[in-house]
């Protein structure tokens, strides 16, 4: 019996925590305070600890994160940030949103990920920091990116939303660089029920001014020293948050043996995908297809649900249309937009369910 349906997430199965997060919002309820209180400030010990990084703030939104940690670096107009052309958009809002260029550079074929011989070639005299995106949940090469930073004097920052938990070089991701930004959007691998962000970083002067400009700049309530932002996690999805972290290593390892599956299971077709990743943690499962529409489609039909991450890269977003950064050609990126095609996976998915999706590609390829 095959199942008729595969959503392509169902995050209440994903999660089957229900029960201990209603607890933990009556709790928070219950303490009459419900912003900037206990459950962050213990969210963000063990998020540091879990990230093997020194500091963590907590923040409204993974976007939030990174403006907030480039704005604490003082990045803004006239500075240049190096930043994959293959990424979410939110990565390049970030930058633009405080008056600096981002230069987009290609991805390496086999990883999508960034190239750091590409972002060695971009670097010039107003280059101020690159920031690494590890897309997908696989980590980008920090140690040879760190290695040109360095070289270079520039900051080194990630962008860690599709990433709670990855390793690479023996490192956490989180723990490398200058600062690292995440999101808690409820689909990523560590998701709350609403919005929310953190910061992580090894600098405490860096972490403490994060702690001022998500709270207006003040410190001291009605005291302003910097021109802040209001950009908090707040107390409910802190505490929800402490709840999935305890989970977040046995889900990203069941995300493992999943894309080991499907990896297995799809081997023999003319489709390409990431070869697998030990310490990857497996956010999306992407595959390359040449006839990708057609593929999502007889998916469709068949009762799979599937996602295109992402249909148009941001430097030929409409919102850019006018900016001469995004007037360049990056045909490696603009390919991967047109056959990325990302297949179910999550925890909760059954066995029979990613059969299925399994045996129904192979039909595909089979007619
Ligand atoms: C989700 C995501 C973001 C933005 O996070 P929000 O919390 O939705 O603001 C940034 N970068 C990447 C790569 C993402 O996947």
């Amino acid at each position: 019996m095959s199942p008729n349906t595969v959503p392509y997430l169902n995050l209440f199965l994903a999660h089957q925590d229900s029960e201990q997060v209603r607890v933990a919002i009556s709790e928070v309820i219950e303490s009459g305070w419900y912003i900037l209180g206990r459950q962050v400030q213990l969210f963000e010990t063990e998020f540091a600890a879990f990230c093997q990084a020194q500091y963590c703030v907590g923040v409204g939104n993974g976007l939030d994160a990174l403006r907030l940690l480039l704005d604490a670096h003082e990045i803004g107009a006239g500075d240049e940030v190096i930043v994959p052309g293959n990424t979410y958009i939110a990565t390049i809002l970030a930058i633009t949103q405080l008056g600096a260029t981002p230069v987009l550079v290609e991805p390496q074929r086999e990883t999508l990920n960034l190239d750091p011989k590409q972002v060695e070639l971009a670097i010039s005299e107003r280059t101020k920091a690159i920031l690494a995106v590890h897309l997908y949940g696989y980590a980008a090469p920090m140690k040879e990116l760190e290695a040109i930073a360095n070289k270079h004097n520039l900051f080194l920052f990630d962008d860690c939303a599709q990433a709670h938990g990855a390793i690479v070089d023996g490192k956490r991701v989180g723990s490398i660089g200058n600062a690292s930004g995440f999101s808690f959007f409820p689909t990523k691998n560590l998701g709350c029920i609403g919005d929310g962000g953190a910061v992580t970083t090894s600098s405490l002067e860096i972490a403490e001014k994060i702690k001022l400009l998500r709270n207006y700049g003040s410190g001291k309530k009605y005291y302003n020293q910097l021109a802040g932002w209001n950009s908090r996690l707040d107390e409910i999805q802190a505490a929800i948050l402490r709840i999935r972290l305890r989970e977040l290593e046995a889900k990203n390892e069941i995300r493992r043996q999943l894309a080991k599956r499907y990896i297995e299971g799809l081997g023999q077709l003319p489709l390409r995908f990431l070869p697998f990743e030990p310490h990857g943690v497996y956010h999306i499962f992407p595959i390359l297809v040449s006839e990708r529409d057609r593929v999502q489609d007889f998916l469709k039909a068949q009762g799979i649900g599937t996602i295109i991450h992402y249909p148009v890269p941001p430097h030929q977003q409409e919102c850019y249309r006018d900016r001469e950064w995004a007037s360049v050609s990056l045909p490696i990126t603009e390919k991967i937009a047109q056959q990325e095609l990302s297949l179910p996976l999550y925890p909760g998915l059954t066995e029979e369910q990613q059969n299925y999706v399994i045996k129904q590609i192979n039909t595909f390829y089979s007619q």
